[in-house]
């Protein structure tokens, strides 16, 4: 018998195991892919290697502006996609070799609920793999403790006990109903993300959310033309609207075409590659590209997670919990993206650990999670806590202060796009509530104003830190610069 069983090995799940583990729990992690979840294969690092490639691609065409005489540099996508391959496989190891010592026992296979009041979890498939599988860590868990033994009637399949079982088995690409999206050439960023053939002439992304900007920042880099065409009237529309504003003219700028309020009505075979047709303000039209991405959205991911009278309690496809991550079922756990709460990795790391201690009987951490949304576009984009119109609607007095980056040493040095940073803040205490950013290291510099939220700072104590000069974060300093020093801090 274990203490715990984790269904599914991304951020959210393998971390949990970690502090599980921590915590002297004997600990199951059942895994039907390759360890690191959406994330590592699918997701945050693929797409980051590949955005690397791109910075350094155009660092390269554009190193005349620093005095650097080169050739033109061409793209090999073969070898992008053996540095993507090869960072995976080399964090892959990484989080396996950590699993065995903490001695973690990974089963290898799909995880299905198939008695949630005793908490037995059916695994099918590919046990005894690679390294940590279901023997191996079994092993090291000390004499395959959880396993309830093979199901006799059902050969492949282990069983698995334990008093809590935590669902981390986060999302898949949402597809919207467009005749044509199964078309050879339409992909989703599970597909495209794998793309090893000659860099693209052109390319169509549905959908103007987080994937669909930050792969038109990548292939604009490559120099394919791209259309973005995006259903609702702005860019990131989630976000503070002067982010997706300043990022829409970047693009623009950099030759993208950006199409906001288009639905798109039907993708078809070309001649020239695929014809989409879609509805703007001024009627239809056509735009024909080699490849398309569709990136209208992701939803939790729980296919055959439960079996028959398993299911806890849902809403259009998410798993429902409360503040400690537990579902309708008592002892049945649900964090990360099949949670729908926040499709990020880090918001499922940081609700796994707070789900792990509660299992753990430890108290609970009584200040929130403040979750930064990170952007990894030229400029990047970042965001954490409440932007000046959320803090009007729930009725603060609040106000915020903006500061351009064309006055920051590092940021003209380099030969940064303009950018800003804005930090909001409740108008009495100058207490910070949130902060927006469009710069260069946008999204490391977000973690400082995550702390301050975290740390309920003034806009003075933020301010009243040394920050190195010269460097990015100075902007930091220039942004919570609004009164007096000593004036209005603790
Ligand atoms: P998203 O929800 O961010 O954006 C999808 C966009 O597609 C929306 O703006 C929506 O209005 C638009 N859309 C939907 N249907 C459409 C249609 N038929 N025609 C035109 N537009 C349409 O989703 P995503 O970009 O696919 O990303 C999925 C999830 O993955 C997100 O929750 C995101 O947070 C996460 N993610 C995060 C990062 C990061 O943190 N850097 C990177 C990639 C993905």
């Amino acid at each position: 018998m274990f203490d715990l069983i984790i269904i599914g090995a991304g951020p959210g799940g393998y971390e949990a195991a970690f502090e599980a583990a921590r915590l002297g729990l004997r600990t199951a992690l059942v895994e039907k892919g390759d360890l690191g979840g959406t994330c590592l294969n699918r997701g945050c690092i693929p797409t980051k290697t590949l955005i690397h490639s791109a910075e350094v691609y155009e660092e390269i065409r554009d190193a005349g502006r620093f005095g650097i005489v080169t050739g033109t540099p061409s793209m090999d996508m073969k070898a992008v996609q053996a540095h993507r391959k090869s960072t995976v496989d080399t964090l892959q190891k990484g989080i396996a070799a950590r699993l065995k010592a903490a001695k973690v026992a990974v089963s290898s296979g799909k995880g299905t609920i198939v008695d949630a009041e005793k908490k037995l979890v059916r695994v099918t498939g590919n046990m005894g793999d690679g390294a940590g599988t279901a023997g191996d860590d079994a092993e090291a868990a000390g004499n395959n403790a959880g396993t309830v033994g093979d199901s006799a009637d059902m050969p492949g399949t282990v069983l698995l006990e334990a008093p809590d079982i935590l669902l981390a088995t986060g999302s898949v690409p949402a597809i919207p109903p467009i005749p044509g999206s199964d078309l050879p050439g339409v992909m989703t960023s599970d597909e495209f993300l794998f793309y090893d053939g000659e860099p693209l002439k052109s390319l169509l992304i549905i959908g103007g959310g987080v994937i669909g900007v930050e792969f038109a920042g990548i292939w604009q880099a490559f120099g394919t033309k791209v259309t973005i065409l995006e259903a609702l009237p702005s860019l990131i529309a989630n976000m503070d609207r002067e982010l997706g504003q300043s990022l829409k003219l970047s693009l623009q700028k950099k030759g993208v075409a950006v199409h906001t309020g288009a639905k798109v009505s039907a993708l078809t075979q070309a001649e020239e590659g695929i014809c989409c047709t879609f509805e703007e303000k001024d009627g239809e039209r056509h735009c024909t590209a080699q490849a398309v991405l569709i990136a209208t959205g992701r939803r939790p991911y729980t296919e055959g997670l439960f079996a028959e009278d398993c299911t806890p309690g849902m809403e259009r496809g998410r798993v429902l919990v409360d503040e400690h991550y537990e579902t309708s079922i008592p002892g049945i756990y649900a964090i990360g993206d099949v949670n729908g709460q926040f499709l990020l990795a880090h918001a499922a790391t940081a609700q796994g650990l707070r789900a792990v201690r509660h299992i753990a009987g430890l108290p609970d951490d009584p200040k929130p999670d403040w979750i930064p949304s990170c952007i990894y576009t030229s400029p990047e984009i970042a965001s954490v806590g409440l932007t000046a119109a959320e803090a009007k609607e729930k009725g603060i007095a609040a106000k915020s202060h903006k500061i351009l980056s064309s006055a920051n040493g590092k940021s003209v040095l380099t030969l940064q796009e303009r950018g800003f940073i804005k930090v909001v803040y409740e108008e009495q205490t100058h207490r910070i509530l949130g902060a927006q950013l469009f710069c260069a290291r946008a999204t490391d510099m977000v973690s400082e104003f995550a702390a301050a939220i975290r740390e309920e700072q003034t806009m003075e104590e933020m301010a009243a830190v040394v920050r190195p000069h010269p460097s990015f974060c100075e902007m930091i300093t220039e942004a919570a610069r609004v009164s007096p020093p000593g004036t209005l801090s603790r």
